[in-house]
């Protein structure tokens, strides 16, 4: 491994990746550093600051270690390691399907006819029900399943065809679900 003055907090196992990520292909670890500098909030001094990371198994607090692209790592005082993303600067943020579920109930209500999206492109404001109310000859679970990500143009009248499973990425919000996976979602009206 890398020689390098490690933190005396840092558990070997977070050095160890730190080192491989970034000292192979001609890297080094002064390009860890300029990667934090210019891509995490609070640069070298978030290092190690007690921040909260996003993970499938919902947030995760301890010290944090920034590792490569918006993958980070949090330690806790026993040594355990938890991995999750962050907020990178200019990047879009990231929550888990569990935090995204528990604010939609806190802005909306637990029926999830009720909540409101924006369409990021034309900035229309759709729900299940608003949608039902102009096309009640549609199905409730097919307009439940596009809701979040399709601006109603594309089904019915009214916004625009917008859609986050375009190759134009302009969404604003990450929902990370259990396996891992990301999907692009349309922010809460009001959220
Ligand atoms: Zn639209």
């Amino acid at each position: 491994m890398t020689e390098y003055d490690w933190p005396d907090w840092m558990p070997e196992p977070v050095r160890k990746e730190l080192s491989d990520f970034w000292t192979c292909f001609g890297r080094t670890m002064a390009d860890w550093e300029r990667y934090v500098e210019t891509t995490v909030p609070g640069g070298m001094a978030a290092v190690g600051s007690v921040r909260t990371i996003y993970s499938s198994g919902g947030p995760m607090t301890g010290r944090f270690v920034p590792a490569w692209n918006n993958m980070a790592r949090v330690v806790w005082d026993d040594g355990t390691v938890r991995y999750g993303s962050f907020e990178q600067i200019g990047g879009v943020p990231t929550v888990s399907k569990k935090e995204w579920l528990d604010r939609g109930i806190v802005l909306f209500g637990p029926d999830m006819d009720g909540w409101r999206f924006v369409c990021p492109s034309c900035g229309n404001v759709q729900s299940v029900a608003s949608i039902l109310a102009v096309a009640p000859e549609l199905a409730r679970d097919d307009v439940k399943a596009w809701i979040y990500c399709d601006c109603q143009g594309r089904h019915v009248e009214g916004g625009c065809n917008w859609t986050l499973g375009g190759l134009l990425r302009t969404h604003r919000l990450e929902v990370v679900t259990a396996d891992g996976s990301v999907v692009p979602v349309f922010e809460f009206a009001g959220g």
